[in-house]
């Protein structure tokens, strides 16, 4: 078996590497948590209050977020099959660990997880590329790192290899059966402009700067269906000094948790309900919403209550941050903002917040303003205790949600509905889970549900039943 990578091998693993590795599962309940992670001990068991997500939440979210849009076959297999896929990845070597710091609040002093995603891979996403290519490695699998696929090589109506070029040079290479798992098209601005629309190429990438939609394109010029919603896509708030494309070494340069907060634009207003749900089920339509205001950049502002609960992703270095004991001191450090409005605007909202309603960011505590433009629907905090902080931010791509069209078994679709032979896919450039919204987790379990049934479909292709 052979891997191409098209990345050198110290920028190996795509998207997939620059992720924290949440993971979304549909699990039962803390007995089924500890199928999945190794030594928790009693004091972590007694001090967390994991809950549950079963398959039929997942599979809910999934089919209302898309709007009733997406492949509820796929959907099901997705769901169905997260559980036994992340035992199956922890016995080839993948080191699952709750994510108590992202996606859980201390409540009556337990961890109480909130948003149906409670376990992601020690060493985030490197932690886990680094677990998968040593035990593919280990079982004789060849990685050609430096080598682009271009092309699909048909015989006889069958997909019997690639076309890829390594060093300038073509190489042609045969196979009984391909794999195709190269990602969307997020690092491509020319089909960013084309497909998501004006602006998108001036978006930040928040991953893999390999991504480019290439594999799709060699599969479609071979008739393949195009799926999924092609001007959709991933984007999160992301700080306005992270770099142009993602770099390992600046990791968490989102800005997810607004929702503690208050989010203005250029003109001083407020332009997103923060509050309209967890973050996890909001936080990929954000980028998006900054993208369309003057400028495409804002801040995200939080009083000391709100402030204390942010993690490290608002830490990290080179991060923008801004900090007054007084709001006119804070606003007076933030460079490009109608100031007066601001100021109007955040008071407005302060005396807006219905303060009968006690704060608690673990539940949907419908603690909201009441008369707004915009409400803030839950977790609305008056900005009047200092020190008050705010952050920069812009627009940061993290993938796109279009492709190929898969069966259940990820088998490549023609035009014409029929399976290609031969040929399978897997991950982000496979299209019909996700239309506009995309659930927090979801992306890391796709790649690995779909990629195990694709592999395994690969392995036996050709082969007697
Ligand atoms: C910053 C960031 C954080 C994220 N956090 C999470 C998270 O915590 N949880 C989650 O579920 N999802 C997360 N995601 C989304 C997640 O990364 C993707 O859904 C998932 O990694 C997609 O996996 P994939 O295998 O399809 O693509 P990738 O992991 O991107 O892999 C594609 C591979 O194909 C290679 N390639 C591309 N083109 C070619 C070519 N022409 N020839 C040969 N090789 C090629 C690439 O180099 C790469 O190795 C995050 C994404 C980003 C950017």
């Amino acid at each position: 078996m052979l891997v191409l990578e098209r990345a050198p091998e110290s920028a190996r693993g795509g998207n997939s590497a620059y992720t924290g590795g949440a993971f979304r599962v549909a699990y039962d309940g803390e007995q089924d948590i500890c199928r999945l992670v190794a030594d928790l001990s009693a004091d972590t068991l007694a001090q967390s209050d994991f809950g549950a997500y079963p398959a039929s939440q997942f599979f809910d979210d999934l089919i209302e977020m898309s709007g009733m849009r997406a492949d509820a076959d796929l959907v099901e297999v997705l769901v169905n099959r997260s559980f036994d896929t992340l035992q199956w990845m922890r016995g080839q070597g993948v080191r699952f660990i709750p994510i108590h710091g992202r996606q859980s609040f201390l409540v009556d002093g337990k961890h109480k997880f909130w948003g149906g995603l409670t376990i992601e891979v020690s060493g985030g996403g490197a932690g886990l590329v680094d677990a998968l290519f040593s035990r593919a490695q280990r079982q004789g699998v060849r990685i050609a790192y430096d080598h682009k696929m271009t092309e699909l090589l048909v015989e006889d109506g069958a997909v019997c290899g690639v076309v890829a070029v390594h060093a300038g040079q073509v190489r042609q290479l045969r196979a009984d059966a391909v794999v195709l798992a190269a990602g969307g098209y997020h690092a491509n601005a020319e089909w960013r402009a084309r497909y998501l629309g004006t602006n998108w190429d001036l978006a930040k990438v928040r991953g893999s700067r390999y991504n480019t939609g290439l594999a799709i394109q060699a599969a479609l010029n071979q008739g393949a269906r195009a799926a999924g919603h092609w001007t959709g896509c991933h984007s999160v708030f992301y700080d306005a000094n992270a770099p142009e494309f993602g770099d390992p070494a600046l990791l968490n340069q989102q800005k997810n948790y607004f929702n503690l907060g208050v989010v203005v634009n250029t003109l001083g207003e407020r332009f997103v309900n923060e509050g309209e749900n967890f973050r996890n089920y909001t936080y990929s339509r954000m980028g998006a919403a900054m993208l369309k205001q003057p400028g495409s950049r804002g801040w995200q502002i939080f009083e000391a209550q709100g402030a204390a609960l942010l993690p490290d992703e608002y830490r990290v270095r080179h991060a923008t941050r801004y900090q007054s004991d007084t709001l006119e001191g804070l606003v007076a450090q933030l460079e490009g903002v109608n100031k007066a409005q601001l100021l109007r605007t955040l008071r407005e909202f302060n005396a807006a917040v219905d303060r009968s309603v006690p704060f608690n960011p673990a539940v949907l505590d419908g603690r909201s303003t009441r008369g707004l433009p915009i409400d803030k629907t839950h977790w609305a905090l008056p900005l009047e205790q200092g020190p008050f902080v705010a952050f920069e931010v812009s627009c940061g791509i993290t993938c796109t949600y279009a492709g190929l069209s898969i069966t259940p078994q990820a088998q490549v679709l023609d035009e014409e509905g029929r399976t290609m032979p031969g040929l399978y896919a897997a991950g982000e450039m496979v299209g019909g889970l996700y239309y506009n919204k995309y659930p927090g987790g979801a992306g890391l379990t796709s790649g690995s549900v779909f990629g195990r049934i694709a592999g395994t479909q690969a392995a036996l292709h050709g082969r007697a039943p």
